[in-house]
């Protein structure tokens, strides 16, 4: 019988609640369990896809089209394993399936209420996942705070699952925060307490607590808080901040947790968890022999969380090149042709993001202009290898407008045009090219090289694409299409046969880098970046807003 074990957040949001589940999630499997994670998010928006990256920082797309929660990106990478549409579920949509089956008439005669109609759909959701049988384990992490009123659905759900399995199948961690009072030289376990007070007023009583906590927490605390919020002492487990996100499975099972959750749900504690590959994947991360700067151009920069995948799959790469990564980030709007050489002469490669409308578009067209011309490294990611394609109209085959349908539709030249599929639709919600498409390199090209393979399946999310009644046109003066989807001939991947390494490609690889499968191309660009730097091309100096992946 499969296993649930619920994660719910205390005193306030940004816990980190996902990397504790999915570092939860590692251990189990590292000891040869069959795990897998699903978000519950109690906004009413149907999937975060039409959710600003200020909002929500990025969305992250699954395999099979779904866009959902960027923690779902650190389940894939922690776990190794993909996920799906059925991981992420958020009140919109619980809300739409139980509406549309009142429309249909499944409920005829009865009053439809939020307890039990909405609570057995979020209940139903919740189990879906162990229907296939396929998981000793399934941990399901609440976003939210407790004590939210938009989260109370879920709690009342967990309440009577936790009835209905039975504690041996069913277990509650609370993640909360343990402040530590400077003045006091103490830390605080009051919120703690008031937090747990809201759960049991809800009717759940937590089986462990995680403490988030700047300083260890001592015997007295453990004491007090196992005391107070009615848990055993070994199941107050400390969360001391860690200096990377990949430490803290490390961390945990150093606080037994791992070994605690088996004990509760009555399933085996055989041998330690094997945890060799994890822990050389650290101490490489930790021991770089080389450093370099890669500049990151987006226009949401100044979130941290806008570029997640991005962030990680740099730091997968640049362990697999032994190489620390600085990350400059360099907001788009503020580079023009006058300041353009300044702000990246001292860069090792560059990587233009992903975007959408545009606002931003001019400075990263012209920094991808200094690119090419400079031999820097690039990388382009959809909306970034779109933008590599436009200044390759203008400013090589003179094409004065070359622009995107989506940023000047009156355009003359719209080497980048909306889709076919994409055309008539009226909806917003759900509807671009989203989730694994294929696509056939060619040989002897950088992806080919980077690949070694001869077809690839890559993530997409996006309307617009490479118009074709260009291609001629561009692969004549030297920008090739690299990658083509087979069924349809879109045009998936560019690249410059007259550059050291210049890459564009419409589809995410950010999306499946995880530490076990550093993806190839940013392995690739990295290696690109390092020789660049050894050819003594790029400036020193570097000035900017720097994030150091070490
Ligand atoms: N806005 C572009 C499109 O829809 C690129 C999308 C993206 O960068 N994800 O095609």
């Amino acid at each position: 019988m499969t296993k649930h074990i619920f994660v719910t957040g205390g005193v306030t949001s940004s816990l980190g609640k996902g990397i504790f589940a999915a570092s939860l999630a590692k251990l189990l499997q590292a000891r040869g369990y069959t795990v897998t994670i699903q978000k519950f998010d109690p906004y009413i928006n149907v999937d975060p896809g039409t959710l600003n990256p200020y909002e929500h920082g990025e969305c992250y797309v699954t395999e099979d089209g779904a866009e959902t929660d960027l923690d779902l990106g650190h389940y894939e990478r922690f776990l190794n394993t993909p996920t799906s549409q059925a991981n992420n579920v958020t009140t919109g949509l619980i809300y739409q399936t139980v509406i549309t089956n009142e429309r249909e008439g499944e409920y005829l005669g009865k009053t439809v209420q939020v307890v039990p109609h909405i609570t057995d759909e979020i209940q139903r959701r919740m189990l879906l996942l162990s229907d296939e049988g396929q998981y000793d384990v399934i941990i399901t992490e609440l976003g939210g705070t407790v004590g939210d009123i938009e989260s109370l659905p879920y709690i009342e759900a967990v309440r009577q699952l936790k009835w209905e399995l039975g504690k041996d199948n069913c277990m509650v961690i609370h993640l909360t925060l343990l402040p530590y009072l400077n003045a006091a030289k103490e830390l605080k376990t009051k919120p703690t307490q008031h937090s747990v007070k809201e759960l049991l007023s809800n009717g759940v009583q937590p089986d462990m607590l995680v403490c988030r906590t700047e300083k260890q927490l001592t015997e007295d605390v453990r004491k007090k808080l196992a005391l107070f919020c009615n848990v055993d002492m070994d199941s107050v487990i400390q969360a001391i901040d860690a200096d990377s996100i990949y430490q803290v499975p490390l961390n945990m099972q150093q606080e037994n947790l791992d070994s605690t959750v088996l004990h509760k749900l009555n399933l085996p504690v055989d041998d330690e968890p094997n945890l060799t590959s994890w822990q050389s994947f650290l101490t490489k991360l930790r021991n770089p022999a080389k450093e370099i700067t890669i500049g990151l151009i987006g226009k949401y920069v100044e979130l941290q969380d806008a570029y997640k995948s991005i962030d990680e799959a740099f730091i997968h790469a640049a362990v697999s090149n032994d190489c620390k990564v600085n990350v400059e980030t360099i907001h788009s709007e503020t580079l023009t042709p006058g300041n353009v050489g300044k702000v990246l002469g001292h860069l090792d490669g560059v990587l233009v993001a992903p975007g959408f409308g545009p606002r931003g578009t001019d400075g990263k067209i012209e920094a991808i202009r200094y690119i090419r011309e400079n031999h820097v490294p690039f990388f382009g990611i959809c909306f970034g290898m779109q933008c590599a394609v436009i200044e390759y109209g203008r400013n090589v085959l003179g094409y004065q407008d070359a622009s995107s349908a989506e940023i000047d539709a009156d355009t003359n030249n719209p080497v980048i045009s909306l889709m076919e599929e994409q055309k008539d639709l009226e909806k917003m919600g759900g509807t671009m090219r989203l989730g694994a498409y294929r696509c056939v390199l060619k040989k002897a090209t950088l992806v080919h090289n980077a690949y070694q393979q001869d077809e690839i399946l890559e993530r997409h999310r996006h309307r617009y694409e490479f118009n074709n009644a260009y291609l001629d046109d561009f692969e004549a003066s030297g920008m090739i299409a690299s990658g083509i989807n087979p069924d349809n001939d879109l045009v998936e991947i560019i690249e410059l046969n007259n550059h050291p390494w210049f890459v564009g490609v419409q589809y995410h690889p950010e999306l499946k880098s995880t530490v076990d499968n550093p993806h190839p191309l940013f392995v690739n660009f990295i290696a690109a970046s390092i020789a660049h730097q050894e050819s003594g091309t790029s400036t020193t100096a570097s000035k900017g807003n720097v994030v150091s992946y070490s």
